[in-house]
């Protein structure tokens, strides 16, 4: 028997904050309770079937089953850039600035090696994707966390950040709509933004997952929008959230040449691209009528509704998303994130997120997915409302 010994990077991994309650709930399950789980990121409707039924064609083509381009099908990063130019009025080469990843995640964890490594820092907002401090982590380099206020509208203070950690950052992760806390951002928080970037020299990586998971028909910004955006920086997207498409690891990043040619570069050594048949469904997907995606919107709409008129009806503090599928609220007096989820778990059979786990700044909350139907959120404020 060999002694197999981790190298310093994993010994490094933050802890893993959900373990509690993950073992809580198996427990519930295995005493029969009826949970009902609210800590879910993925959506729990279909992939709609005309995406479906684009796979089926092309994976039955003999020439989609060999290697694909590194950089994506041409005619796929085409898609990409009739997207953004469609829905966001962003013009886009395909050849040079769009490039195809394996789900947005992919490329997320990737870009620090192609741009931050020992003595650098990258910056971060937290709460957030764990993905972004992780990346930098694998890099070698140094993660520095931007805290998300509420004071502020979960956006970062740019200021707030001490000069010798400026001179060595080389990476700025943003991500809005954001997951956790449902904020958006607007055009000036973005210029703001590419201000900062220009003067510090920083490459910035907007997180633009939930773009097209929005509320009230406020449609959320791209940060390619901003003027100057594309000189220093891109926007990474994903068709999971806005397409139930998770399971198909199918994302892209756009923007600054050189970045995307950077992180392309990372990829052509470790991985060979994206199935060609899940790309030609994602031309599919890109194509989609803006009505069949107002119906999941709907959908959306109707459950953050219940849960959060019934959440606020019980005395719970909610921040009303603007966008993404997560609801975000404050624990109720005496309790923190985690001992607020195990009393929800226990006592009422509903599993949420304690915030504390996206990052310490996000302690004395909890998030609340919305991938459940109605009827359940109903019966889940019921049960919270008598377990308070
Ligand atoms: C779900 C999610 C993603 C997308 O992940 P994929 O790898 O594209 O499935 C990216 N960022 C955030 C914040 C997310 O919640």
């Amino acid at each position: 028997m060999i002694k197999v010994e981790f190298a310093e990077r994993l010994r490094h991994l933050p802890p893993y904050l959900f373990a509690e309650i993950d073992r809580l709930k198996r427990e519930e399950i295995k005493k029969g309770a009826d949970l009902i789980d609210l800590s879910i990121g993925d959506p729990d409707l279909p992939t709609p079937e005309h995406i479906v039924e684009s796979l089926r064609k092309a994976a039955g083509r003999p020439e989609n089953h060999r290697y694909p381009s590194y950089e994506g099908m041409p005619s796929f990063r085409q898609a990409v850039a009739g997207w953004y130019k469609r829905r966001f009025d962003v013009a886009l080469d395909a050849q040079t600035e769009v490039l195809s990843l394996i789900g947005s995640k992919e490329g997320i964890g990737h870009i620090p090696l192609a741009f931050a490594g020992p003595g650098d820092v990258v910056l971060y907002t937290s709460p957030g994707y764990p993905v972004y401090p992780v990346g930098a982590l694998f890099a070698g380099a140094e993660g520095y966390p931007l805290p998300l206020l509420e004071a502020n509208g979960f956006l970062p203070d740019m200021g707030s950040v001490p000069a010798d950690i400026l001179k060595r950052a080389k990476l700025l992760f943003i991500n809005y709509p954001n997951n956790p806390t449902g904020a958006a951002a607007d055009g000036e928080f973005f210029e703001k933004i590419v201000e900062f970037a220009g003067r510090h020299n920083i490459i910035v990586c907007h997180d633009a997952a939930y773009s097209e998971i929005y509320y009230d028909d406020k449609k959320p910004a791209s940060f390619l929008q901003t003027p100057g955006a594309k000189e220093v920086g891109i926007e990474f997207h994903s068709l999971s959230k806005t397409y139930n498409m998770t399971g198909w690891r199918l994302g892209f990043a756009v923007g600054h040449k050189e970045v995307i040619a950077g992180l392309g570069r990372i990829k052509t050594n470790l991985d060979s691209g994206v199935f060609q048949a899940v790309q030609e469904a994602g031309i599919t997907a890109l194509d989609t009528k803006d009505e069949e995606l107002s119906g999941i919107r709907r959908t959306y709409q109707q459950r953050r509704d219940a849960l959060y008129s019934g959440l606020t009806g019980q005395g719970i503090h909610v921040i009303k998303p603007e966008a993404a599928f997560y609801l975000w609220a404050g624990c109720p007096k005496g309790f923190d994130s985690r001992s607020f989820a195990k009393h929800l778990l226990e006592k009422a059979g509903v599993v949420a997120t304690p915030g504390v786990g996206f990052g310490q700044p996000g302690e004395g909350y909890i998030r609340f997915a919305l991938t459940v139907p109605v009827d359940r959120i109903g019966e889940a404020v019921q049960r919270i409302g008598k377990s308070l």
